[in-house]
């Protein structure tokens, strides 16, 4: 058997997973990344614009940042603590961006509602002074939601259900369309009705489990969700440098001068110094042959194969699905979850006042069949507006660009385009109308100086109701003979889609391997 290790998908995951392999094994093993595009990072990546012409390098015209896909991190939680531990180690901190928990664009969050910007109250004292159209009847709901019975998990020990039913049943239809469908579009472009509440919005569950009642678990602090190892992990990291961890311990969200891809091109970069490790980039996986257990595993690439002892699949589940679909042992629900397509469109206006919000952006409400929808002049499968110069400053001089993206489709991707696939649909329509959406929302009518769409097929995954339970037999099943010690799982499609929880679980898992010996 081969001490070599194969890394599939170069993503942030695959990125991360290969980084701690190589801190991790022996320098006698070999570990091999194959990414099937050009560049690494997968959904991380940014593109500067505007950057030629006669005013090229001249100072104060550096261009704009845009981001393609995710454009900050949250430095909270073991996912955050893990985050700015990889940061720290990859001498990234110099061009770290902060924005802290105190700046307006962390404290105001809008909510598009009856055809107008609606602030949600960032305090108490707000709560009770401003109640924009959206908060009518909310603190009456929590209220009630306090005394109201919790469900029975004795009876139903998984106890999931969709997010929606949760938010509905907890404190009625108003909060669960208007509120949490809004957040769902937000981190998910999903629907709250189809979406697992334990897997992506655990807080809550854990608070009716725990106290009955979300607003009381609130009141309480809430259930901890960090493990007892990954207390561990967050106490060890902290300790190394208490006052970059303390002082980011007040911070929002965090990015960097030159996009979130700083974070993959340095990975790639460091790995690339590293002697037992090799990226291959432009080369796609083609088929995993598992053969039998003790022996070798074929991986099979566009340009060759080679022979691994373990394979850390840091793939989207469906893609592994079929990778393995010549397996006599095929593994439980890879295929389960659908994603969804995300249009993208990112706008830079040379007037710095634009927008008269100073604020993160605004997400859309659910809309659902049984009730009129919560805006009449929102072009259809508006999912959100980030305005991304207030989001995260410090990409560009001070004071000479409006950065907003408009987020199209996601759930909502028939209703945004008539039914057309995002294969057909055409880019230029696209950006038209993401022009209707700032239009309609923000008044905004001039044309923007710069403007790139991107058309993200199958971006997000969609955790359907019982993930959880599904993950438990995927797990159960990579124990079995063929699989253990052999091949393992890491990436967006299972434990969080979050940039941080990406990097928290390829740690954690390579940890595993290493302490139970699944790579000796
Ligand atoms: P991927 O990025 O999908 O990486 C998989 C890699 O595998 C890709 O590079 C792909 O090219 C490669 N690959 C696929 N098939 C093969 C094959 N056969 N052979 C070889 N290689 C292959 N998260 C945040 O924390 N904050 C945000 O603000 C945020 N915003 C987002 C906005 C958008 C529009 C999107 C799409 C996501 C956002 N996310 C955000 C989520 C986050 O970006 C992703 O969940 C995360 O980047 C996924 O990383 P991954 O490595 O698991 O998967």
């Amino acid at each position: 058997v081969s001490h070599q290790i194969a890394v599939l998908g170069g993503g942030i995951s695959g990125l991360s997973a290969a980084y701690y392999l190589s801190q991790n094994v022996p320098a006698t093993t070999k570990i091999v990344l194959f990414e099937g595009s050009k560049r690494v990072g997968g959904w991380i990546e940014s593109k500067r614009v505007g950057t030629c012409g006669p005013e090229k390098g001249k100072p104060g015209n550096e261009g704009v940042l845009f981001e393609l896909g995710p454009r900050s991190l949250r430095p909270k939680g073991a996912g955050g603590v893990v985050a700015l531990d990889l940061i720290r180690n990859l001498s990234l901190t110099d061009s770290l961006l902060t924005v802290p928990a105190t700046a307006p664009s962390a404290r105001n969050r809008y909510i598009y509602y009856h055809d107008k910007i609606n602030v949600l109250p960032s305090s108490g004292p707000s709560l009770l002074l401003s109640r924009p159209p959206i908060m009518r009847g909310v603190i009456s709901s929590a209220i009630s939601e306090a005394f109201r019975k919790p469900k029975d998990y004795a009876t139903d020990p998984d106890g999931d259900e969709s997010v929606y039913a949760f938010a509905e049943r907890r404190f009625g239809a108003h909060v669960a369309r208007n509120l949490v469908g809004s957040l769902v579009h937000g981190i998910y472009a999903g629907d709250a009705r189809e979406l697992s509440l334990r897997s992506t919005l655990r807080a809550l569950y854990d608070n009716e489990r725990v106290y009955g009642s979300v607003v009381r678990g609130v009141v309480k602090g809430g259930v901890e969700i960090e493990t007892f190892r990954e207390k561990g992990v967050m106490w060890r990291s902290r300790r190394e440098d208490t006052d970059f961890f303390s002082a980011m311990e007040n911070m929002s969200v965090i990015g960097f001068r030159e996009g979130m891809e700083a974070l993959p091109r340095r990975l790639r970069e460091v790995l690339e110094t590293i002697e037992n490790v090799e990226v291959r980039t432009e080369e796609e996986v083609t088929f995993v042959k598992m053969g039998q257990e003790g022996e070798d595993i074929k991986v099979e690439t566009e340009k060759g194969a080679i022979h691994a002892s373990h394979v850390i699949s840091a793939l989207p589940a469906p893609t592994l699905h079929k990778l393995l679909s010549a397996s006599n042992q095929p593994l439980p629900h890879l295929n389960h979850n659908p994603y969804v397509d995300v249009a993208v469109v990112n706008l830079a206006y040379d007037n710095p006042k634009l927008v008269p919000y100073d604020g993160f952006g605004f997400l859309t409400p659910l809309t659902t069949d049984d009730h009129p929808p919560a805006n009449k002049t929102t072009p259809p499968g508006t999912l959100g507006v980030v305005f991304d110069s207030n989001a995260m400053p410090g990409q560009e001089p001070a004071g000479q660009y409006t950065k907003l993206t408009v987020m199209l489709g996601g759930h909502q991707w028939d209703e945004a385009f008539d039914g057309t696939p995002i294969g057909a649909v055409v880019p230029d329509e696209v950006l038209w109308r993401a022009m209707d959406v700032v239009k309609a929302t923000l008044g905004v009518e001039s044309p923007p100086l710069y403007a790139l769409t991107n058309l993200h097929a199958n971006c997000i995954p969609q955790y359907r109701v019982g993930h959880h339970t599904r993950l438990r037999e995927l797990h159960a099943a990579l124990q079995s003979p063929v699989y253990k010690h052999r091949l393992s799982v890491v990436g967006n499609s299972y434990l969080g889609v979050s940039v941080p929880d990406c990097i928290k679980n390829a740690r954690a898992l390579v940890e595993e391997l290493v302490a139970a010996g699944g790579l000796s």
